[in-house]
């Protein structure tokens, strides 16, 4: 059974990270979102000032579990430790009591599997009977049952890249970008088991009406806000027959607004593009027939 929201509280409250990865780009993103806030003195708690929405500044790993308890209704937290949380509940036998509500298209990491440099990787079935070390034990587990392989899971709550140059672990599981870290402890990734970013977090059932409400302008705001993350404006002219080779080079482009030019043979164009717009892009369409090619950031849109 879902956990109840606690009724009477008419403002929404917004878990996000203290300090670490997510919490500057978690900020931003509401802010983007037309917030703004006024920070309490042992910066915990931020009470929104346009909106209201007030923020609870926390460690990640305590987010699933204040949305699942009904203490704040949202939280932006990584989808690797929701996906953990999850799994811990589930294999304690306890009902799902958090779900993703959006991805937000930062944070990107993925949960992988890492073996001394120097060692060979055939397949899962070598590490039968070996010590991974890692802080996902729930995930690192269901990977393993899946595989039929059995492992000893080693739990470290931090630096598990260093876990085998101590003779505690034959290999790692843990959270990888760039891989700089891996290479750096002379590990190799091997298998990913779990790909990650950033998410919007929520209770499973929808909020009562007073905070449903809020949830709504805040959603329509952020759908609004994620669409034009990577958009740009593209102003140019073109002519009329270069049109079917400039169109296509467009990046997930929406319809053009195509003006006719006075006294010239030329189409004027204005078109949205959500797409990444490379330099080597830019050089395509200037290529192909595009002139006077201008790219206007955009600040806000509304569906
Ligand atoms: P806290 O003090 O809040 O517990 P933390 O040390 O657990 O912080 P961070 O290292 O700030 O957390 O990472 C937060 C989230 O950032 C991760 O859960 C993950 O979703 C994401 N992330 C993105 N890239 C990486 C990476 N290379 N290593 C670890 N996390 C990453
Ligand atoms: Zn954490």
């Amino acid at each position: 059974m879902s956990p109840p929201v606690p009724a009477g509280r008419d403002r929404l409250r917004i878990a996000i990270q203290k300090n670490g990865r997510l919490a500057e780009p978690a900020r931003a993103l509401l802010a983007s979102c037309g917030m703004s806030w006024r920070e309490s003195r042992d910066r915990l708690f931020c009470y929104g000032e346009s909106l209201p929405v007030d923020l609870l500044l926390v460690r990640d790993d305590d987010i699933p579990g204040l949305i699942a308890d009904g203490v704040c209704d949202l939280g932006i937290v990584g989808r690797n430790v929701m996906a953990e949380q999850d799994g811990a509940r589930r294999a304690s036998g306890a009902a799902p009591a958090f779900r993703e509500w959006r991805a937000l298209g930062f944070g990107d990491c993925h949960l992988a599997l890492a073996i001394p440099e120097g060692e060979a990787w055939e397949s899962p079935a070598q590490l039968s009977g070996k010590r991974i070390a890692t802080s996902y034990p729930a995930l690192l587990s269901e990977w393993l049952a899946r595989e039929g392989v059995q492992a000893e899971v080693v739990l470290l709550s931090g630096s598990v890249e260093i876990a085998p140059r101590l003779g505690q672990a034959d290999a790692i599981c843990d959270l990888v970008s760039s891989g700089a870290t891996l290479a750096a402890n002379q590990l190799k990734p091997v298998v990913t088991l779990f790909e990650s970013e950033a998410v919007l977090a929520g209770p499973m059932q929808d909020l009562d009406a007073a905070r449903g409400e809020l949830v709504e302008l805040l959603l329509r705001r952020l759908d609004g806000a994620l669409r034009i993350r990577n958009s740009k404006l593209l102003l140019f002219q073109a002519r009329r027959e270069s049109l079917p080779e400039l169109l296509p080079l467009l990046p997930d482009a929406e319809a053009p607004t195509v003006m006719q030019v006075d006294g010239a043979d030329r189409l004027a164009l204005q078109v949205l593009c959500h797409g990444h717009l490379t330099w080597q892009r830019l050089e395509d369409l200037k290529r192909a027939g595009a002139m006077g090619l201008m790219v206007l950031p955009v600040e806000g849109m509304l569906a």
